[in-house]
């Protein structure tokens, strides 16, 4: 029975909604249930992104997808950090491009969660953001790594910022050689944290700060000690003071060019 001046939706799915989807669905219904039209006769919806007024989803994925391509078209490349190998610089570039499998990234490609809070802390939502930055475990572990570089924490705004803003970064003491060396370092931190959440979900295994830290020292040793041609790192050295050596990269190259 159709009760007058009462709106009401007749929905015809091709597939039926998910559980999170119909709760959606049911809370916009109830943001509309009392509107009505002025002059019921000639008052109609329509659609703005559409000419002909029509709403379709097809074509409102259309416009979200190039929202999405103008925002990333930056980010075609594949973000590289030649101290690293291409596991970790493959993984930056997916995190840029917020492509790791948090819930709320699982959730925009209409996987069906039951919640997207952390699964990890549950204090939050499970963004990209939250899982490499906020979240306590990684908050502790950046700073351990902070204060082994021997300076504090750099205040970013974004995650844009953690990984990719230190070879831009404003302090003029910092040379070439020693923010590259600082950004494998950071990648690393980021590769260790998201290891770690990882862990935690599939293993049960809580996470350890200071093992944590250990394991960043060790890769970070390993690759960087392999593939920088220019500075020779000494394991107890790069365990005291990491940053000597990015200095050193730059004092070696600095001399070498006034010879
Ligand atoms: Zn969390």
């Amino acid at each position: 029975m159709q009760i007058p001046n009462v709106l009401q939706f007749t929905w015809s799915w091709s597939r039926l909604p998910s559980r999170r989807t119909e709760i959606e669905l049911i809370e916009l219904q109830k943001m509309l249930i009392d509107y009505s039209f002025i002059h019921s006769e000639s008052d109609s919806w329509s659609c703005n992104l559409q000419p002909n007024g029509l709403f379709s989803v097809e074509n409102l994925t259309h416009q979200i997808d190039g929202k999405l391509q103008c925002k990333q078209s930056g980010m075609n490349k594949t973000m590289s950090n030649k101290l690293l190998p291409q596991k970790i610089c493959i993984f930056v570039w997916r995190v840029m491009l917020r492509r790791i499998p948090v819930r709320v990234e699982l959730d925009k490609c209409g996987i069906d969660l039951d919640s997207l809070r952390c699964s990890v802390c549950n204090d939050n939502i499970e963004t990209v953001e939250h899982i490499l930055i906020d979240y306590a475990f990684a908050k502790d572990l950046w700073e351990r790594v902070s204060r082994w570089w021997n300076s504090s924490i750099p205040i970013h705004s974004s995650l844009e910022e953690r990984f990719k803003g230190i070879r831009g970064n404003v302090n003029p003491n910092l040379t070439n050689t020693s923010s590259v060396f600082r950004q494998a370092i950071e990648w690393v931190c980021g590769y260790v944290i998201w290891q770690n959440r990882n862990h935690v979900i599939i293993r049960k295994k809580k996470g350890n700060g200071p093992l944590a830290l250990m394991e960043i020292q060790t890769r970070s040793f390993e690759w960087l000690s392999s593939r920088s041609k220019k500075v020779k790192i000494y394991w107890n050295q790069w365990l005291l003071n990491p940053s000597y050596f990015g200095d050193l990269g730059w004092h070696q190259r600095y001399f070498s060019s006034i010879d």
